[in-house]
């Protein structure tokens, strides 16, 4: 099993550690170094050519969206996660027209963060759910604004459910990713564990023929398979 190297930049060093000691839990993922400002951060890519790169976006000096554009165009092969306190949509949006690769939360719980770290490294990208859930509502005011209750109509298809390719859960399951929850969240509802909620959603991808939640909602929302609430 090949290692997942992993740089973590953050001015907190508390953070850092924090963040840290949640990854060093998993026995794929190694945290070669840390760095407290984008100067730091480019200079530490440099040297570890790491697989994953988390990035604070309010540090001193150079900050981490102007940071993740140099790495970005220097280092391709180092994806960058940027991790925020803002989860509205213009910050998000700005912050991935850099390149980077995912979009965290610094409300995430320990299990997102990991999943995030797990699927960028894997080529997919990943946006924290509640970010998610406030681009489906960017989504649906742009679509509607501006047109007629007729015309919204035909914006907005009558929901279908994927019946045709999801079972009945997994259409509950693709629902709820669309709804900004988290795998805990979504087995709080349903009463079952993270674990199974983890099988249903690499189901869902695996049937949907997607890398990732982000563009299984996406192509949930172009194809009418969710309700947009
Ligand atoms: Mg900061």
């Amino acid at each position: 099993m090949t290692k997942v190297n992993i740089v973590i930049i953050d001015d907190h060093q508390l953070f850092r550690e924090g963040v840290k000691r949640i990854l060093d839990f998993e026995p794929t993922f190694e945290v070669v170094a840390e760095g407290d400002d984008g100067d730091e951060a480019a200079r530490i890519v440099e040297h570890y050519h790491p697989d994953v790169v988390i990035m604070d976006i309010n540090m001193p000096n150079v900050n981490g969206v102007e940071a993740t554009k140099q790495l970005v165009d220097l280092y391709p092969e180092s994806k960058v996660i940027i991790l925020s306190i803002h989860d509205d949509e213009n910050y998000v949006t700005h912050a991935l027209k850099t390149g980077a690769r995912g979009y965290l939360l610094k409300e995430m719980d320990a299990d997102t963060l990991i999943e995030a770290v797990k699927v960028v490294a894997e080529g997919g990208s990943y946006l924290h759910p509640k970010v998610t859930h406030n681009l489906v509502n960017e989504f649906r005011r742009l679509a509607t604004s501006g047109v007629s209750s007729h015309a919204q109509h035909e914006v907005y298809p009558e929901i279908r459910r994927p019946l045709h390719i999801l079972t009945r859960r997994e259409c509950e399951v693709l629902q709820m990713l669309a709804d900004g929850k988290s795998n805990r969240g979504i087995g709080e509802s349903l009463f079952i564990s993270e674990k199974t909620v983890k099988n249903h959603v690499s189901n869902i991808l695996q049937k949907m023929n997607v890398n990732d939640r982000t563009q299984a909602v996406v192509v949930a929302i172009k194809n009418g398979w969710v309700e947009m609430r």
